[in-house]
């Protein structure tokens, strides 16, 4: 969603004449678009600040001043914080606020300090976004932000606030304008994606599933894709969009977080482990080749030995084609911070290291499944060696292969004879390649 975010940025700052350079010594302007999910990330923004501050400080101010800028969940979370931390600091704007950046620096250019990190009303309204900048090839775009689920390791309803749906008109016309710029794949996030409603202009409910049949209409957009679901929110329209929609990707990112039904419990989840394999039983029913990927915590305050159990069993029933996983990390003013049974440092590495064994031995299995097969690959960027193009597969695996830059941004077959856990490889298989779909 950072990365999202941050392109409707530089959408905003374009028409005020600002664009990218590679390197903050050559910006007029620096913007850290911040993450708070974990204590690392958070961390990372102050050490950054730290080298900014060497750059700004050496330069003529009145020739060549900089203005440094932090936005995103950090600076919700601990706005007063970084003002005290970092005074060299000029902007500091919470999320859902970006559009007023021009307001924002032509306000601390006149030396005020600005600060929008309350959650209100108005920040709430949908951006009447303008696509300014070029499109890549594969392209995210927010359709919902917020949670009202209340997970108690996460920081996410305090720093993102509640639940809102976009329009799908505004999605709509959003997506058409990446597609005019270029994108054939767009991946619609949410932090709460399949938890998506919105009331349209005849008044009718349009959910995420009927979001995907709208979108797949589209002229030219050859693939979608969502993240992140939330296992209570699988509804039937979704189910139909992956049973029925050739351009819905067959992956989905669902994560359980545990598989033990106590701690699931105790992380406020509102779901158990079977209620999680039964979600996962209607996907695989929808669209049986579909890949399943989620995230795990382990060292939940109160996970016992017998619990982490559980969350091996249900790795090695569902069989995962990719995952995240993480050891429990207390986010300051979260429930679980304080909860009192925490799980020592020693057990959660020792936990950590065994789960992510299995989980690395089920993505090379996933992955060695398409050894002699052909796979449809979306090319988006240049590889690491000449002559070699990358893009993903319908189940997000990275592919490598040999192929000339004009097929960059097109779908190509590739045959795959290499594999191993990140990514695959192997040559096209026709020199045909696909033209975009064209539908009326
Ligand atoms: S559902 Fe996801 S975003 Fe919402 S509180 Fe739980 S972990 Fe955080």
């Amino acid at each position: 969603m950072n990365v999202y975010d941050s392109a409707r940025m530089a959408d905003v700052l374009a028409p005020h004449g600002y664009r990218s350079v590679g390197s903050p010594d050559d910006a007029d302007l620096v913007i850290l678009n911040t993450c708070h999910i974990r204590e690392k990330a958070a961390e990372k923004v102050y050490s950054e600040l730290g080298r900014l501050r060497k750059i700004k400080t050496a330069r003529d101010k009145n020739l060549n001043p900089m203005l440094i800028a932090v936005g995103g969940c950090v600076a919700q979370a601990e706005g007063e914080e970084i003002w005290a931390r970092a005074p060299w600091v000029d902007i500091v704007f919470g999320p859902q606020t970006y559009h007023r950046l021009p307001e924002m620096l032509a306000s601390s250019q006149r030396k005020e300090a600005v600060f929008h990190a309350e959650f209100s009303a108005e920040q709430k309204f949908d951006l009447p976004l303008q696509i300014n900048t070029s499109a890549s090839t594969s392209e995210y775009l927010t359709i919902q932000e917020g949670c009202n689920k209340f997970c108690t390791f996460c920081v996410v309803p305090y720093t993102r606030g509640e639940e809102f749906s976009r329009p799908s008109r505004n999605i709509l016309r959003e997506a058409s304008q990446l597609i005019a710029r270029g994108a054939r794949e767009v991946t619609l996030l949410g932090q709460n994606v399949n938890a998506y409603l919105s009331i349209d202009e005849y008044g009718s409910k349009i959910s995420l599933g009927e979001l995907l049949f709208q979108l797949a209409e589209l002229p030219n957009l050859e693939r979608i894709r969502y993240t992140t679901s939330h296992p209570r929110d699988m509804h039937k329209e979704l189910l139909d969009a992956h049973r029925q929609l050739p351009e819905v990707m067959p992956y989905v990112h669902l994560p359980v977080q545990s598989g033990s039904n106590s701690v699931l419990t105790d992380m406020n989840r509102r779901h158990t482990a079977d209620d999680y394999r039964h979600a996962i039983d209607q996907l695989r029913t929808a669209r049986p080749d579909i890949a399943i990927s989620s995230d795990f915590i382990v060292g939940f305050p109160g996970e016992s030995e017998a619990d982490f159990l559980d969350t091996l069993t249900l790795v090695r029933e569902v069989e995962y084609a990719q995952a995240y996983s993480f050891k429990y990390s207390a986010r300051p003013g979260t429930p679980a911070a304080i909860m009192r049974k925490q799980v020592s440092e020693d057990e959660k590495k020792a936990r950590l290291a065994e789960l992510q064994n299995l989980l690395r031995q089920q993505q090379i299995s996933f992955n060695k499944k398409f050894i002699g097969k052909t796979v449809s690959v979306l090319l988006e960027r240049h590889g690491r060696h000449n002559g070699q193009l990358v893009g993903r597969s319908p189940h997000m695996q990275m592919v490598h292969v040999n192929a000339s830059d004009s097929l960059l941004g097109k779908l190509v077959q590739v045959n795959i004879d290499g594999v191993d856990k990140n990514s695959l490889s192997g040559h096209l298989f026709t020199d045909k390649f696909q033209q975009p779909k064209v539908t009326n």
